[in-house]
């Protein structure tokens, strides 16, 4: 998540004015406080992390998105703040780990899913992503889809259909690869 000086270990690229991970795009609870859509972590600031040094190990420390990631495959345009999306990998399905984006914002950028979705293909990975339900000018809730195998895909409607979003949700807050 987004430092003070917004760099992130050995890694080539960095943060810069990026503060997707911070801003509530990911749900998390930061010192008791949840940070969810619509409500960023108070600690984000446009200069990076204003308690940077006690930032918590989890979600903050732990958190390196597939942007920022030495090993990523993201092309540069991809950084959070510019494509719309944080986009990491999480659980296996089927032995492969399932790529996962989730929007900076409403919904993930045209541009962006159709990058997505053409990777996970070439990868031959599954992918999930999420769109946002805003209701008046608030945001209500999320709906996860999926894209890839059948199988994949009626396994994403058998959760939803189950009412088990959050549970996909949960997936999405945990901010481990
Ligand atoms: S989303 Fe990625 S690039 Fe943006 S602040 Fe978080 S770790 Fe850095
Ligand atoms: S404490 Fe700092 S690193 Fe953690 S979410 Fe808040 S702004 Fe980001």
């Amino acid at each position: 998540m987004s430092a003070e000086l917004n760099t992130v270990n050995t890694q080539t690229r960095q943060c810069g004015s990026c503060t997707a991970c911070c801003d509530g795009w990911l749900n998390a609870e930061i010192f008791g406080q949840k940070v969810t859509a619509g409500r960023p972590c108070r600690y984000s600031t446009s200069a990076g992390c204003s308690v940077y040094a006690d930032r918590p190990q989890y979600p903050c420390r732990d958190f390196v998105c597939g942007w920022i990631r030495s090993d990523s495959t993201l092309p540069d345009w991809m950084r959070p703040s510019e494509c719309g999306a944080i986009v990491f990998l999480w659980f296996d399905w089927q032995g492969q780990k399932v790529i996962n984006a989730v929007p900076v914002g409403e919904k993930i950028p045209e541009r962006t899913l159709d990058w997505l979705k053409a990777h996970a293909q070439e990868q031959g990975r599954p992918l999930i992503f999420t769109e946002r339900i805003i209701e008046g000018d608030k945001f209500a809730g999320s709906s996860c889809l999926g894209f890839g195998p059948p199988g994949f895909r009626k396994q994403v409607e058998q959760l939803k259909l189950a009412h088990q979003q959050a549970e996909l949700l949960q997936m999405f807050s945990s901010l481990k690869d």
